[in-house]
C-alpha cells in the first residue's frame, strides 16, 4: 500500500499552516492546526479514515466512537474503512448533554463490544477519557484510541494510542517569540473553546 504523507496532506489543504499566529490562549506559534479543514474534503477525509483504520488492522472492531463534533466525520470515515473487513461495524458519536459526554439516539453499547475510540486531534485527551469512561461503564472493551494528530503525551493506560502524525507545536509568549523578533506579520487565529 502506498504510504500517504499525512503532514503534506494537512498542509496542502490548509489544515496545517506555517507563519506567525496568535492563538486564543494569547501565545504565539509558527504553526497552526485546524484539522477540520481537511474534513471539508471528502477525498481527504476518506484517506484519513482509512489511515486510522489501518493503524488497527489486526483488531476486530464492533464500534467506532468519536466525540462530537470534532470527530464525527473521522468516526464515519474510519468506520467506512473498517466496514471493508467487518460489514457489521457501527459508528457512534458521543455528544455533550448537561456538560457530560453521553450516547443518545439509539446508540447503545453492549457488554464485550470491541470499541475503537477516534479523535481528530489529541492534546490533553480530555474528551477521549470521557468516552473511554462510557465504554468501560457499559462493560465494552476499548481496543484502542486512534487519532489523526497526537500533540501531547496523552496516556490512556492499558488502551494503546496510535496516530497518523505526531506534532509538537511549540508556543511562545509575545515577548519571547522568535517570529516577533523577525518582524513576521502576526495573524490572529482560533476561538475560545475547552482544551481537549
Ligand atoms: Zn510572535
Amino acid at each position: 500500500m502506498e504510504e500517504l504523507d499525512y503532514e503534506e496532506l494537512l498542509e496542502e489543504c490548509g489544515a496545517l499552516s506555517n507563519g506567525h499566529f496568535r492563538l486564543s490562549s494569547g501565545r504565539h506559534s509558527d504553526r497552526y492546526l485546524q484539522c477540520q479543514k481537511a474534513f471539508q474534503y471528502p477525498a481527504r477525509a476518506e484517506g484519513l479514515g482509512q489511515g486510522v483504520a489501518d493503524l488497527f488492522a489486526d483488531e476486530h472492531i464492533d464500534v467506532v466512537i468519536g466525540p462530537a463534533m470534532g470527530a464525527v466525520a473521522l468516526a464515519m470515515e474510519t468506520g467506512r474503512a473498517v466496514a471493508k473487513r467487518n460489514p457489521e461495524v457501527r459508528v457512534f458519536f458521543a455528544e455533550r448533554d448537561g456538560g457530560r459526554f453521553t450516547l443518545r439516539r439509539g446508540m447503545d453499547l453492549w457488554e464485550g463490544a470491541r470499541i475503537l475510540v477516534v479523535e481528530d486531534v489529541i492534546t490533553t485527551g480530555g474528551s477521549v477519557f470521557e468516552v473511554l469512561y462510557l465504554v468501560e461503564s457499559a462493560k465494552a472493551v476499548p481496543i484502542g484510541v486512534g487519532c489523526v494528530v497526537l500533540r501531547g503525551r496523552a496516556n490512556f493506560g492499558a488502551t494503546p494510542t496510535r496516530s497518523l502524525l505526531q506534532l509538537d507545536l511549540p508556543t511562545y509568549s509575545g515577548d519571547n517569540c522568535p517570529m516577533c523578533k523577525d518582524g513576521t506579520p502576526l495573524v490572529r487565529v482560533g476561538q475560545k473553546r475547552p482544551q481537549r
